[in-house]
């Protein structure tokens, strides 16, 4: 069959809605076409935390000092300056701008008193959305799609993208329950079909080190559908080898364990053999390696309940919680030895370890892995120790865009009628992405993508 519309977006994430609403606001016509039986991508399942320098919980807080220019220079170092300059510096003055247009046009609700300061920032700038996941981006971006009537169809997958004569987008091929659709689209083509985390081949050919050993937090849907498509035109890609693992992650399901924040505050990373390997607070990677690194390839976090009283983390992941609980992942037990009896950790060992910190905790001074925060005491129980293991996080690579969201191909021109943002480009994160920085990227391209796309 065939449909015609205005715009059509491919991929219902942040990047998708962004997109999608300000086409619709613009007065076009709009299908966004999602392949998995739900909208929502990697954004929904996110802790869904956004920078936005100078923003209003900062001034709430009292936290001053925060510009532009600190944002723009965090992200460009975090990603070893790999980042384009001039669509990170869209961003970092974009991003305040981005936040305000969720709360004030979507309805998303943000903590007003409580922001996250990820690793690699230099303030705490992270806005936290409602309930500390993604799920209240998506569910307030849906409505607002729907509201401006833009036509949202699940089940669809984009196979192929049109081309006319001239080579211009016209549309794409989708497979709908086995059928061909095939939308054209007046004005052009939005691509916002997120990273490919999930997709082992596409990640091994690459980067050859994220091999099967790495489960991935992505959602299935993450295959790289729009970056192959756009390549099977001509587009160009850049930084593909950049794939991030988050090193706290469920070792059986490969989903992130939002629920392991807790390291943030205190929370000590050790391996079956009771001790401590790494420090806590490094840098994504470092600290995936080391766990792999260590017998079995998994390790342990294990903290308090007063640090846990400091990080409220049971409280905002509390089903996590109980399905780590359930899957024999999770203990959480008044003593050392119950915690690790249950995990066959030798007792004598991890009070040892576990003295150690309390002992560095007072002194101030963590000789062994220079903890950069200093080491909470971990004295008093109840203790909660949970296994984890790296997983695939988000591919910094990807399509290469100009600042107006134009797919480039190899010779740098833009493919007239193609537009992408989000987690499938490859402009902004460098080798590395800092926390906080995903959200704010969709968010700010996507609209401009869904605003260049209706001119
Ligand atoms: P971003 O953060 O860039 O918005 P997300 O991962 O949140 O990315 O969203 C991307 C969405 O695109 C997911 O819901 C995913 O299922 C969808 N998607 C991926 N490939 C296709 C495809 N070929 N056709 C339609 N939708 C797709």
């Amino acid at each position: 069959s065939e449909q015609s519309y205005d715009v059509v977006v491919v991929g219902a994430g942040g990047a998708g809605f962004s997109a999608a609403i300000e086409a619709a606001q613009a007065g076009k016509s709009v299908v966004i076409i999602e392949k998995m039986p739900a909208v929502g991508g990697n954004t929904l399942i996110s802790g869904g935390e956004m920078n936005a320098p100078g923003n209003w919980v900062q001034k709430k807080l009292g936290i001053e000092g925060d510009s532009v220019e600190t944002y723009y220079q965090d992200t460009m170092k975090g990603g070893d300056n790999l980042g384009n300059p001039e669509m990170v510096r869209y961003l970092a003055e974009h991003a305040l701008e981005s936040a305000e247009w969720l709360r004030d046009v979507v309805g998303v609700k943000f903590l007003e008193d409580k922001l996250f300061q990820f690793g690699g920032h230099s303030y705490k700038r992270a806005l936290i959305p409602e309930g500390h996941t993604g799920q209240e981006l998506v569910t307030k971006l849906n409505a607002k799609a729907e509201e401006l009537g833009v036509k949202i169809l699940v089940n669809t997958k984009a196979t192929e993208l049109i081309q006319d004569d001239s080579k211009r987008v016209v549309g794409v091929k989708a497979d709908h329950q086995g059928q061909v659709v095939t939308f054209h689209a007046k004005n052009g083509v939005v691509l916002t079909t997120g990273g490919f985390g999930s997709n082992v081949d596409m990640r091994k050919q690459y980067n050859p080190e994220m091999d099967e050993r790495y489960l991935s937090t992505d959602s299935v849907g993450s295959t790289g559908d729009g970056i192959v498509m756009a390549q099977a035109i001509g587009a160009a890609v850049t930084n593909m080898s950049s794939i991030q693992t988050y090193p706290v992650s469920n070792p059986e399901t490969g989903e992130i364990s939002l629920l392991a924040d807790t390291r943030f505050d205190g929370a000590v990373l050790i391996n079956q053999e009771g001790q401590r390997f790494v420090e806590e607070l490094d840098r994504r990677d470092v600290i995936s390696k080391a766990i792999l690194a260590q017998p079995g390839g998994y390790a342990y976090q294990l903290w308090n309940q007063k640090t846990d009283d400091i990080s409220h983390s049971k409280e905002h992941h509390q089903a996590e919680y109980q399905e780590l609980k359930k899957q024999g992942l999770l203990v959480e037990a008044d003593t050392l030895e119950e915690v690790a009896a249950h995990f066959d950790i030798d007792p004598a060992k991890l009070k040892e370890t576990v003295a150690k910190v309390n002992q560095y905790a007072k002194d101030k001074k963590d000789p062994d892995f220079n903890h950069r925060a200093g080491l909470a005491s971990l004295e008093e129980g109840p203790y909660i120790l949970e296994k984890v293991r790296p997983s695939v996080h988000h591919t910094m690579g990807g399509l290469v865009t100009d600042k107006d969201t134009r797919v480039l191909d190899e010779a740098g021109n833009p493919i007239e009628g193609l537009y992408a943002a989000g987690e499938l480009t490859g402009m902004i994160h460098g080798s590395n992405r800092l926390g906080g920085n995903a959200i704010a990227d969709i968010i700010t391209f996507g609209r401009v993508a869904g605003k260049m796309v209706s001119k």
